[in-house]
């Protein structure tokens, strides 16, 4: 039998020099396989040649004619204009971006075949940019539909398709990839060779919906065994880090229950039970792995608290992470707060400590003076180094991604110890989706807010009046509240986010002279941001005009009156986090939902999911049952994997599958099972190696 493609690099493939393969490895191809995985974003249907005659405005289309004449014309910009010919009429080729070569070859090419979409020009209906062959009359249209796949700077279209297509052909000379999954197990059976082969080359016929949607047969055995291989990995992963050495702790002592009668508050009988499970594991010679969920404002702070509390009463340090510099700060506040009483010290480590500062707290850290040390990532950098490490907590996780939350790990390791670990995140994740993204780990909720906050109610206003919700801003910070006036934009964009923040910001500072507004934005300086938002506590802002960075991390009790302009381009969960930074006093608060009309039937159902409900798990839910392939979505909530095919969302009813397949294969085929992780996961951290 001949190699399978799974393990033939890229090198050996014709065409490939060493300049192409570098650029390839840079973008994890390294395989024949990856080749072959690399898949295309879209189709176009090349099988038919239109006449040139027929050809209309706005449609993509295949032509063959006689190139007439081929000229640089000096309109508005240069161009190259070309003209092709058949008996049926005449249209026009322009390009932009020539060479002199190009220009000669394509006076000289006779009988052309070209590709591209027609518009309305100076010369009539034209075609930009063509892709164009020269051909003879016997050349033959391709029998499928042409693969569009996504491109980086330096590896062209032309040039995939070329690499795929050598190696589709030695598949037809029978070369193949192995197929790791038994029959039974498969996605309506289907043999990964077919379905690779259907994905590159699908027949005029093959449902080009459900192609791009991900939903062809085809494609979902693909994304079947690629959230195979993330079961895998993450079972994997557990089964490691439970053979490891935790450090157990004795039961809670006096500091511990210090802390929480002087906390001023009654816990919630949901805190109380959470935090019995994560006391209980600590307790454990393993390293606890806990997710802690709780809706915002639920109050896991002070889970936390008492966690670390409970580890310094053992000796041991806890670090604290947050993903930005605000949500860290004010966990240093809080923690400092509650700690400083009891004799516990506190460390505080971000990107902006620098220089002598942060010499010296790496030293409090390192000779374990520092017994809770509070910070972002910055608290895995290299020279980072506890001397008792026991406790880890990770606050806002879906803000890290599965896979560095993975890494980390790695960091607190000591020999053969791990640190117990405790995840926090405010974003409700469905159960289904929790048992596939945190297959690695326990999980706990925190099901209640605390007694005494009147919920928040919900609008949803159409900005054509806007000048309706300016006045309300006016009057209720009049009268002693504060509100936020929340910018979004291009999530993609942070720039033009900022931009916009800005002149939102300018144009109320014009409508409201009487108010104090405030900016922020992700791009101002952390100390600018940490100073805002002081005032904004502090109540001498007004109106707080800001990005989406006010996501996470604000506590402001006093401010009751939240405006979120363009709430259809966000996702059900980061409004609901947005939302959930009013209402955290007893004062009724109220959010105003500023959206930009027309509104979609699907985007006026999801805000509706918001208006109904504070509940973060139901909007979750219903999040995923509204969510249809077709509609484009604000930011995902399924965290940061980045899969190739998969889609959490939309593969939803496969998960109760992968999760049974993934046991059986571990426990009875073990090899087979780390092939499947192996050909879906280039980086270490994925592969169990943790
Ligand atoms: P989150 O779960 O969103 O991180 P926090 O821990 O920031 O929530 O808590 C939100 C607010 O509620 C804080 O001001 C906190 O002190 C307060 N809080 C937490 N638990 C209780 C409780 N049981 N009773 C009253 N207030 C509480
Ligand atoms: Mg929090």
């Amino acid at each position: 039998m001949a190699t399978p493609l799974d393990s033939t690099p890229v090198e050996e493939l014709k065409g490939i020099g060493p300049a192409l393969a570098t650029k390839l490895h840079k973008i994890g191809i390294a395989s024949l396989q990856d080749i072959l995985f690399h898949l295309p974003l879209r189709y176009e249907d090349r099988t038919r040649v239109t006449p040139i005659g027929a050809a209309q405005a706005g449609t993509q289309v295949v032509l063959e004619g006689e190139v007439i004449a081929c000229d640089i014309s000096h309109g508005r910009r240069r161009s190259l204009l070309a003209y092709l010919e058949d008996t049926t009429g005449r249209m026009a080729l322009r390009f932009f971006h020539f060479s002199r070569a190009q220009q000669n070859n394509l006076a000289n090419a006779g009988r052309i075949r070209c590709f591209g979409e027609v518009r309305r020009g100076a010369a009539g209906l034209e075609i930009y940019h063509p892709e164009y062959t020269r051909i003879s009359n016997a050349t033959p249209l391709p029998d499928h539909l042409t693969p569009v796949y996504p491109t980086t700077e330096g590896i062209s279209q032309q040039k995939i398709r070329e690499m795929v297509a050598r190696v589709l052909a030695m598949m037809e000379k029978g070369q193949a990839l192995s197929e790791l999954i038994a029959e039974h197990y498969r996605y309506q059976g289907i043999e990964i060779n077919d379905a690779i082969q259907l994905v590159h080359r699908p027949p005029t016929d093959a449902n080009t919906d459900q192609l791009l949607a991900g939903t062809h047969p085809a494609l979902q055995r693909l994304a079947f065994e690629e959230l195979l291989a993330h079961q895998i990995s993450l079972r994997l992963i557990r089964e490691t880090i439970q053979s490891k050495k935790g450090h157990p702790l004795r039961a809670p002592l006096a500091d511990y229950q210090s802390l929480k009668d002087g906390l001023g508050f009654e816990l919630t009988a949901a805190q109380r039970r959470v935090l019995a499970e994560v006391a209980d594991d600590m307790c454990k010679p393993v390293p606890m792995l806990r997710l802690l969920q709780g809706d915002v404002g639920s109050g896991k702070t002070v889970v936390a608290g008492l966690a670390s509390v409970h580890a310094r009463e053992n000796d041991l340090q806890t670090a604290v992470m947050a993903p930005t510099e605000i949500l860290a700060e004010q966990h240093f506040i809080n923690f400092s707060q509650w700690l400083a009483p009891l004799g516990i010290t506190t460390a505080w480590l971000s990107g902006k400590v620098k220089g002598k500062k942060r010499n010296e707290q790496l030293a409090l850290i390192a000779s374990g003076n520092a017994d809770v040390v509070i910070g972002t990532h910055a608290l895995f950098q290299d020279d980072v180094e506890f001397k008792r490490l026991g406790l880890m907590i990770i606050d806002e996780q879906h803000r890290f991604g599965v896979h560095q939350r993975l890494a980390l790990r790695e960091k607190g390791q000591k020999e053969n110890f791990l640190p117990h670990q405790l995840v926090m995140t405010a974003t409700p994740i469905p159960r289904t989706l929790t048992m596939s993204l945190y297959a690695d780990m326990e999980t706990s909720v925190i099901d209640e807010l605390p007694p005494g906050r009147s919920p928040v109610t919900t609008s949803i206003i159409a900005d054509s009046r806007r000048d309706e919700v300016v006045e309300r801003v006016k009057s209720a910070c009049s009268s002693g509240a504060q509100a936020y006036w929340v910018c979004t934009l291009i999530e993609e964009s942070e720039a033009l986010q900022c931009q916009a923040a800005e002149a939102t910001a300018a144009q109320l500072v014009e409508q409201l002279p009487e108010l104090n507004v405030g900016l922020i934005h992700g791009r101002m300086h952390a100390g600018e941001k940490t100073r805002i938002m002081a005032e904004f506590k502090a109540g001498k802002i007004n109106l707080l005009v800001a990005t989406t960075v006010i996501e996470v991390g604000v506590d402001v009790p006093n401010a009751t009156l939240m405006i979120i302009e363009n709430p259809e381009r966000l996702g059900l969960a980061q409004l609901h986090q947005l939302r959930g930074r009013i209402g955290r006093g007893s004062a009724q608060s109220h959010c105003v939902l500023l959206y930009h009309a027309p509104l979609g039937q699907i985007s006026k159902q999801r805000l509706n999911v918001l208006r109904e409900s504070t509940d973060g798990f139901y909007i979750a839910e219903q999040d995923l049952q509204i969510r249809g392939p077709g509609e484009l979505l604000g930011s995902r909530q399924s965290g940061a994997i980045a899969f190739k095919v998969a889609d959490l969302l939309r593969d939803n009813h496969m998960l109760q599958d992968v999760r049974s397949a993934a046991i059986e294969l571990i426990a009875h085929q073990p090899r087979q099972a780390r092939a499947i992780m192996a050909r879906w996961m280039t980086r270490p951290e994925e592969l169990g190696q943790v």
